[in-house]
């Protein structure tokens, strides 16, 4: 099932101006390359999009986020992203600002960004053929966990523990279906850890 786009957390927005067109130069073309090889884009049966990008911001638990509901747009901008100030894992909540709210899985990027103060950028991408391939060979989610969620966070805590997650920096979400996440010292890296996969 594709439960993409549905908010399960309350998301506190306040409407304020975009960040600099600088601040999200990297993190927008490394997007836009996502999405020019369909790992980022809008499913039209359910009009809901899919994937999302982001930067941490300086030494701070903020970040810089892909607006919910921009996977139909080829080629986005300042205008389509979100700061998300701060996150409240286990209450489900996500505060942020910007022109548009926080990407629909914002926690997810915040239960990963509190993983470790070195994880700099995090991309979560949509591929039916990397999701099957992948599956249980890379760590993996619990399927019986869905995104955006406190349990979804545990799991992530709990791959960075135990499994090579740390190192590889790429993990499926077994109860996401299609979803794969990736992190690293920057965008480029932790974007280029998914499109190598699919060489
Ligand atoms: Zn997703």
């Amino acid at each position: 099932m594709i439960d993409e786009g549905y908010t399960k957390y309350e998301c506190e927005w306040r409407e304020a101006p975009a960040v600099a067109a600088s601040a999200i130069e990297e993190l927008n073309t490394w997007r836009n390359r996502l999405h020019e090889r369909g790992l980022i884009g809008y499913y039209p049966e359910h009009h809901v999009g899919f994937g999302n990008v982001s930067i941490r911001e300086g030494d701070t638990d903020a970040f810089i986020i892909s607006g919910t509901q921009t996977g139909d747009i080829a080629r986005t901008d300042e205008r389509h992203y979100s700061r998300v100030t701060h996150c409240d894992i286990e209450a489900n909540r996500v505060y942020c600002e910007g022109p548009v709210q926080a990407s629909s899985e914002a926690l997810t990027h915040a239960a990963i960004y509190a993983l470790d103060p070195g994880i700099r950028a995090v991309v979560h991408v949509h591929d039916t053929n990397l999701w099957g391939e992948l599956i249980d060979k890379v760590p993996t989610t619990s399927r019986q966990v869905s995104y955006g969620t406190p349990e979804m966070a545990l799991e992530f805590r709990r791959l960075y523990e135990q499994t090579d997650f740390a190192e590889r920096g790429i993990a499926v979400m077994g109860g996401h279906e299609e979803g794969l996440v990736s992190f690293g010292r920057d965008v480029e890296q932790a974007a280029q850890r998914i499109l190598r996969l699919r060489g």
